[in-house]
């Protein structure tokens, strides 16, 4: 049950993640622990501690995907509890990890998780649903109080959307995210992403129309005029994640390709 989760929130604060990761522990006596975080001793002590308070051990740990602050404690965690790690991409680690795949079911007493591939922010994604409760462990996939980058390379636009109809067709009614605080409408914060992500692409079009070949950066002064500065390198990958999925949906075209230094350029038809 959803209310049974334990949130032990990592010492990592930014921008990008909120107050900090959000490390979740579930189950009975068998404890899953979901995402323990980046590589930080007060982190670990603070699992360890919140797993003894439960009156539990952790046997498993699954990971949402790769980034620095989900993933690296899973090694020192997996030797202090003596945990078995799962996630998508084993080799993405030095665990020993476990491959998950698209429906695989993690069980410990009565809890069932489904892992639920939901390529986008990474392509290594998971969600974990709890049917049961009807709770999704959302990772980086959906966030509360911060936007879920999709960074092209690493992650894919038009994928990101299909994994926000995929988690929604699911209708949850609970989220715990990767950061900020639960969601108890979560069907209400879904529809808004989606909203959003289509928002953001008309936007992108319409600021891309009747220009010059551009680049992403040229895009962000006019899309993200109501930020700082500082996230403008975070929101042109984020265009440039839009626009390579209106090349592919055949609405704009590509020029060039770019380069390790210098980034793709593309140009719209007038609308
Ligand atoms: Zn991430």
């Amino acid at each position: 049950m959803s209310e049974s989760a334990t949130r032990v929130l990592a010492h990592n604060p930014s921008v990008f993640t909120g107050r900090g990761t959000n490390t979740y522990l579930v189950g009975g006596r068998d404890l899953v622990c979901i995402d323990p975080g980046p590589d930080d001793d007060r982190h670990l002590a603070a699992i360890l501690e919140a797993a003894d308070a439960r009156g539990g051990g952790i046997t498993s740990i699954v990971l949402t995907h790769s980034h620095p602050d989900h993933r690296p404690l899973a090694l020192r965690l997996a030797g202090r509890s003596g945990a078995t790690v799962h996630c998508f991409d084993p080799s993405a680690g030095e665990e020993h990890a476990q491959p998950l795949s698209d429906g695989d079911v993690m069980r410990s007493g009565d809890l069932e998780l489904i892992a639920v591939h939901t390529p986008g922010h990474t392509r290594d994604h998971l969600c974990f649903f709890d049917a049961a409760s009807r709770t999704l462990y959302s990772g980086d996939h959906i966030l509360n109080g911060t936007t879920s980058v999709v960074h092209p390379g690493e992650g894919d636009m038009s994928d990101y959307m299909a994994s926000l109809r995929r988690v929604q067709a699911l209708q949850p009614l609970t989220i715990l995210p990767g950061h900020g605080e639960r969601v108890d409408d979560a069907g209400v914060l879904i529809e808004e992403y989606i909203a959003h992500r289509l928002e953001r692409e008309a936007q992108v079009l319409a600021a891309a129309q009747g220009r010059p070949a551009f680049a992403p950066m040229d895009l962000v002064p006019t899309l993200y005029a109501a930020y700082p500065v500082e996230v403008y390198p975070l929101a042109a990958w984020t265009v440039q994640a839009h626009l390579d999925k209106l090349v592919r949906d055949g609405v704009i075209d590509q020029v060039d390709g770019g380069s390790d230094t210098e980034p793709p350029r593309y140009i719209a038809p007038a609308s």
